[in-house]
């Protein structure tokens, strides 16, 4: 389940679908992705994946590996960028990109602009910022340099008015490395894909593309050329690198190709819709991921009889893939049968290496959907867990919110609704309801405690 708020996702594909008929598309879906409040995707299959991707590159690098959380952002350009411990992709660079090879390529050149100290005072400040305000920051940056592009008065405009969110600062020094860093941050992105034995043949190609006069994602600009200037010497003396490596050769494990095309077919099905993951499909005939798209678009356009038996085909090629009991899951829960559904998220949760937080709390709805008290008390532990390994998931709390209310447990219902705002970055609705938690609650109790710790939360001071 790629999932945004879960009522929206149906409403957000057709919208995109849409759009993807406009001229002016990487203006349009910036802006509309705003509209809709929707930047960020949340999807535990994908996540995983890119976090893998990095994981080797950062330990190269001397950055801290664990943890990692990988922010998705719901845009059709070209963007990447790593701040703290987030690292923030587009999931247009995702869908433009054939290979992992060209994606880690990208993360290492990345890792090579941190280790080099690169634009320090800007990443000291979005260290500290919360992520949708980096995000408007990032596709703030985007519609602006679009917008000057396409010479259009209004949308520049709109621009302007969704990066104002983001940090007027920030925003213009994200526009601007320079051409010695990144000459730089290319030698170190060699280094590290030396050390973990890897080619930069997928960065070259990655670059490479970026020098010729098109846009790699199909967007009218890519933010991501823009931020990472690209001399003609550039490119030449990235070339020289990626040959003289004894690497240069090694292409990527056959099993992370299967879960890179995977994970573009699905993003073409939720993004581009059937037919952007039709494109795609035929480019890789017969293959688990043509599968996957095929059982992905039956799922989301309505056929849930024949969703069902091709996921149950795809459990049977890969008794042990997560993502493929989700998909079950999801469908079934569109089928109305949220018991069988819980069984398979249950198989997911204890099937998946990553620990992502979001099964668990898919799990948990479908518990709620079943909907007896006993399942309902489930249904806590279950999102509790999830939120427990992700504690930003602003969506779970509001779930977590709704099962407290139906078990008649009102203060605890309160807080979690507190939660779910104070992680929107909501402060004041968030105050609100820690209030009105701690009303019902006795002083000094661990929920109590927490309610304070919202309640004195100052956004703009220091934590806590
Ligand atoms: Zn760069």
């Amino acid at each position: 389940m790629l999932s945004r708020p879960r009522s929206t996702i149906a409403r957000a594909a057709r919208a995109f679908a849409t759009l993807s008929l406009a001229a002016t598309l990487a203006v349009t879906s910036t802006v509309s992705a705003f509209a809709q409040n929707v930047p960020v995707v949340r999807d535990a299959e994908i996540e995983a994946l890119v976090r893998d991707y990095a994981r080797p590159i950062f330990r190269a690098a001397g950055l801290p590996e664990d943890g990692v959380d990988i922010v998705l952002v719901n845009d059709q350009s070209f963007n990447a960028f790593v701040a703290g411990s987030r690292l923030f992709i587009n999931t247009g660079a995702l869908m433009s990109a054939e290979t992992p090879n060209e994606i880690i390529g990208v993360i290492a050149h990345e890792a090579g602009h941190i280790a080099g100290g690169h634009q320090q005072k800007l990443r000291n400040q979005l260290e500290r910022a919360k992520t949708m305000a980096i995000i408007a920051t990032l596709l703030g940056a985007g519609a602006i340099v679009a917008g000057a592009t396409s010479k259009s008065r209004g949308l520049a405009g709109a621009g302007m008015g969704v990066a104002a969110g983001g940090g007027e600062m920030a925003q213009r020094s994200i526009l601007a490395y320079q051409r010695t860093e990144e000459m730089t941050a290319d030698r170190s992105a060699i280094t590290y894909l030396n050390a973990t034995g890897q080619s930069g043949l997928g960065m070259l190609k990655t670059f490479g593309r970026f020098q010729s006069a098109l846009s790699l994602s199909g967007a009218q600009v890519d933010p991501y050329r823009i931020s990472h200037p690209l001399p003609r010497e550039r490119i030449a003396n990235l070339e020289v690198l990626v040959k003289k490596s004894p690497h240069v050769d090694k292409v990527d494990a056959p099993a992370l190709q299967q879960r890179h095309d995977m994970m573009r077919v699905k993003i073409a099905a939720y993004m581009g819709g059937q037919a952007a993951a039709s494109r795609l499909m035929r480019k890789m005939p017969g293959s688990l991921a043509s599968q996957y798209g095929d059982a992905q678009t039956s799922y989301l356009f309505g056929d849930l009889a024949g969703a069902l038996a091709k996921a149950n085909a795809l459990i049977k090629a890969q008794p042990k893939n997560p993502y493929f009991q989700e998909l079950r899951g999801d469908i079934l829960m569109k089928a109305n049968r949220p018991k069988a559904a819980a069984e398979a998220y249950a198989k997911a949760v204890s099937l998946d290496p990553a620990r992502s937080g979001l099964l668990p709390v898919s799990h948990g709805q479908a518990l709620m959907a079943v909907g007896t008290p006993d399942s309902l008390e489930k249904a806590v532990v279950q999102i509790n867990k999830g939120l427990g390994r992700d504690r930003e998931n602003a969506v779970g709390y509001r779930h977590l919110a709704q099962a407290y209310g139906e078990l008649g447990n009102i203060p605890a219902a309160d807080l979690a609704t507190a939660e779910g705002h104070f992680y929107s970055g909501a402060y004041k609705d968030a105050k609100i309801f820690a209030m009105r938690a701690q009303m019902k609650m006795k002083r000094g109790e661990p929920g109590w405690i927490r309610a304070q710790d919202i309640i004195n939360y100052a956004p703009s001071g220091k934590k806590k």
